[in-house]
């Protein structure tokens, strides 16, 4: 006979293991479901090892979704100040990096270590190595099939994530789930991930390994942070946060010198009339990215000789150049998968399927995308919480 719980849920990454402890510690009887050995595989690697766990910025609009509202109801009902009141309850060590980016001095594997223990606390039953190979719901109950578990339970949460970075055991399991139980599923896309130049524009991955300051645009996104050059394309974190908003078609403008003041080439040139193009740019930009941009603007050899319409017009350049990225690196290298289960499906209140009482979904599966820097690991704690509650 199956077992019985009153919350099965499926994925032991951090909305799940969130959501898990919480509906324990209010006397839930829950499994936790996963098909891989050991649980939170996405945090252990997550922030170079450190984990960026939370933003002391977020906010709702630091999230993509068709529903730009939808996350917030569960992101003011859990803070990042409530996630850090717990990582210090466990005296885990911290610090902020920038941008409002909260990391572990130590490891990543605290986060880990932390939530199992809120789970132990909660009574949580975990069943690792256990594929899903059945998921039913008859008579207000949901059954599962998985790895040696047959377990039954009238709410069923969803916390599978999506399919970025297969080889950690990322699928997109959870898609499957929402149309087996006729949930709309927004298209899912790689985000957060590295953009790649073709064509004519291939010439710049022989800068590969070159970063600098810079602003990057993408129709109404603009983010100022470092973008590196490599031998696909583009990266760096101004590049990966404006990947999300980037679609297939379109150009993403980078502003070389974002501190740069109007006019501060014609400046140069009354200045310094025998200085060259790449010497100024070199002074404020690597020098392979200097020579490159010189390069392609082709000004005459000397600012003095060149007329005061040309610098305008090579400054404008520098200030939005425009890169055709012709694809991204796609799921194997995207940080987070934006698209999902639709929020439209969903309360935001208790992360429940509207058509569907006692099925939940929860983190990264759901069509809520955050910005690079924390965000995303907010998202699946809050989204935990709030679907905890109402187990
Ligand atoms: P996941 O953490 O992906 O958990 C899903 C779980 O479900 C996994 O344990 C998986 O094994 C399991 N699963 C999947 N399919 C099945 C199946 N068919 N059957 C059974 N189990 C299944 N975000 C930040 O906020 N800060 C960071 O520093 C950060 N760094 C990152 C670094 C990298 C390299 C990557 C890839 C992502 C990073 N992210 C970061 C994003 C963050 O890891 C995710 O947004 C977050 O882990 C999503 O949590 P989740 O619980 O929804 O999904």
């Amino acid at each position: 006979a199956p077992r019985p719980f009153d919350a099965i849920i499926l994925g032991a990454g951090g909305a799940g293991l969130m959501c898990a402890a919480i509906a324990g510690q209010r006397g839930r009887r829950v499994l936790v479901i996963d098909h891989a050995p050991e649980p939170g595989r996405k945090i252990l690697i997550s922030g170079g090892g450190r984990c960026n766990f939370t933003n002391v910025h977020t906010a709702p609009d630091r999230y993509l979704s068709a529903n730009p509202h939808f996350a917030r109801s569960a992101l003011a009902r859990y803070t990042p100040r409530d996630f850090l009141d717990l990582v210090e309850k466990h005296r885990i060590a911290w610090h902020e990096k920038t941008l409002g980016q909260l990391f572990c001095d130590g490891s990543a594997r605290q986060i880990v270590a932390m939530l199992l223990e809120e789970c132990r606390a909660g009574g949580v039953t975990l069943g690792l190595d256990a594929p899903v190979r059945n998921v039913t719901h008859a008579d207000a109950l949901f059954r599962v099939e998985a790895g040696s578990w047959t377990a039954e339970a009238p709410a069923l949460v969803i916390a599978t994530g999506g399919p970025s970075i297969p080889k950690l055991g990322a699928t997109g399991f959870a898609y499957d789930l929402a149309r087996q139980f006729g949930l709309k599923v927004v298209e899912p896309r790689p985000a957060l991930v590295p953009l790649t130049l073709g064509g004519d524009e291939a010439l710049f991955r022989e800068l590969s390994g070159v970063a600098a300051p810079v602003e990057a645009r993408c129709g109404k996104a603009a983010f100022r942070e470092a973008a590196l050059f490599t031998h696909k394309g583009l990266s760096g974190p101004a590049i990966l946060q404006v990947s999300s908003y980037w679609k297939r078609g379109q150009a993403v403008a980078i502003d070389f010198l974002p501190q740069a003041p109007a006019g501060w080439l014609r400046e140069a040139k009354r200045q310094r009339p025998k200085a060259k193009l790449a010497s100024v740019l070199g002074e404020q930009l690597p020098s392979r990215l200097a020579d490159t941009l010189a390069e392609r603007i082709a000004l005459a050899a000397e600012l003095g000789n060149a007329p005061d319409k040309a610098l305008d017009s090579a400054e404008q350049r520098l200030s939005a150049w425009e890169f055709q990225p012709n694809g991204s690196e796609g799921f194997a290298k995207a940080e987070v998968t934006a698209g999902g289960i639709s929020t439209a499906e969903l309360s935001q209140q208790t992360m429940e399927a509207k058509k569907l009482p006692g099925l939940h979904v929860i983190g990264e599966a759901v069509d809520v995308t955050g910005w690079l820097g924390g965000y995303n690991f907010q998202w699946a704690w809050a989204s935990g919480v709030a679907a905890a509650q109402a187990l």
